[in-house]
């Protein structure tokens, strides 16, 4: 382990571990060392037995029924909404749509606000280095109101380059579309300045939270964002569940973008008034067992505590970036000054595809591909990356692990 890292936890991660039933499990042999935490994270016991508890002995449906299975359940739903806005820092739980996960919060918000808001000539920014989720919607969005779409270009590090930002800022500037955290390279993007900087010419700002909520301490209050999104599969909660955190007084504003029951306040067959956010947003039945079991994992976290978190991912990035770039040949794809989590690598001599096989014939589990990030893998010119992405209940032995790993993978193709 070299000098300058600290194998000190600010918490105990081997009993971590044994709040994740998966991690004990053993892969072609060996013990499994899970790194792909940025495309779906596992479980603690208390989620998987919160829900279990929820679907055996408490399960009724919200917001419809005067009797108490249906009351406490509508009970239980809405103190999870409440989680969630505590743990987004917003003191309305109002502010708080439940969603499938980030993009339909990103699709939501293009056709809801979009619609509505862009016209023909106006200009919507997103950055060189999103998810397709957080690209494609604003494309479709812009084709359809003939708005135009602008690209905020990154360094060879992978981190925005803000002077080109200010420069396409403007008066047709609707709306400034950009991630926390890049999916694809890890970097933390300056968003309180990217807020300040749009808000200052009139444009509202989305921010896809899906990779940053599971590593950062967030305070919407103080980022000022208009919405933010997050995925519950990315937090150690059930997929099938996410949300948007929209400003109230933006949310007013909007139209619903699904309709049908639970999100009316009156129908006539002539007329339908709609209801108040968040139900405005939240059109048919919900997945209330997943709410449950986001509202327990949230709980879990800030147990041990965010910024515990951050601190402790935060010497596994370094160590795992020390143990990589001792790899001789090997290209790391991103290197922020701030980054999380994420650390994507390319050789010449294999193919991601073939890396993340061998790798798993080790039983590491890493993701090779674009990541959804195909503009992402274009500017940084390689077809795709391989990726191994760190969560607090890993280690810097599973780090040394994957260098071996690697190495051997390079051996055999060298
Ligand atoms: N945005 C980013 C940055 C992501 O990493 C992902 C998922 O990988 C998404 C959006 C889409 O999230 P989901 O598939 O949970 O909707």
């Amino acid at each position: 382990m070299p000098e300058t890292i600290t194998a000190k936890s600010p918490f105990d991660v081997a009993k971590i571990r044994e709040d994740f039933p998966v991690l004990s499990q053993k892969v072609n042999g060996h013990p499994l060392v899970y790194l792909d935490n940025a495309a779906t994270t596992q479980k603690p016991w208390r989620v998987i037995k919160r829900m279990e508890k929820f679907e055996s002995e408490e399960y009724g449906t919200v917001r419809r029924g005067a009797y108490q299975l249906s009351e406490s359940s509508t009970r239980m739903y809405e103190e999870a909404r409440q989680k969630v806005a505590d743990f987004l820092g917003t003191p309305d739980r109002n502010e708080i749509i439940f969603t499938s996960g980030t993009t339909q919060s990103i699709n939501l918000v293009a056709y809801s606000y979009g619609r509505k808001f862009v016209k023909a000539g106006d200009e919507v920014i997103i950055s060189n280095i999103e998810h397709h989720a957080n690209i494609v919607p604003w494309q479709v969005l812009c084709e359809e109101k003939d708005a135009h779409l602008k690209v905020i270009p990154v360094n060879d590090r992978g981190e925005l380059i803000m002077e080109e930002y200010e420069k396409l800022l403007g008066p047709k500037t609707r709306v400034v579309a950009v991630n926390h955290m890049s999916n694809a390279l890890g970097t933390i993007n300056p968003v309180k300045e990217i807020v300040d900087m749009a808000h200052a010419v009139g444009a509202k700002v989305l921010i896809d939270g899906a990779q940053s909520t599971p590593h950062l301490n967030l305070n919407m209050k103080d980022l000022g964002c208009d919405f933010y999104t997050f995925s519950g599969h990315k937090m150690f909660a059930p997929s099938g569940i996410g949300g948007l955190y929209g400003k109230m007084e933006v949310l007013k504003t909007m139209p619903p973008y699904v309709t049908g029951g639970d999100m009316i306040r009156q129908v006539t067959l002539e007329k339908t008034l709609y209801a108040d956010p968040p139900s405005r947003f939240e059109a048919g039945t919900p997945p209330i067992s997943q709410v449950i079991g986001l509202g327990e994992a949230i709980d879990y976290l800030q147990a041990i505590g965010m910024d515990k978190i951050a601190e402790y991912e935060h010497s596994l990035l370094e160590y795992g970036t020390k143990v990589l770039e001792e790899i001789e040949g090997l290209r790391l794809i991103g290197t922020a000054a701030r980054k999380a989590s994420i650390l994507s690598f390319y050789t010449d001599q294999i193919h991601p595809h073939d890396m993340v096989t061998l790798l798993d014939q080790d039983g590491i589990a890493v993701r090779g591909g674009h990541h959804c990030a195909q503009p992402t893998m274009q500017r940084f010119k390689v077809p795709a990356t391989s990726r191994a992405s760190v969560a607090f209940y890993n280690t810097y032995e599973e780090l040394d692990l994957l260098g071996a790993s690697i190495r051997r993978a390079i051996k055999l193709f060298s």
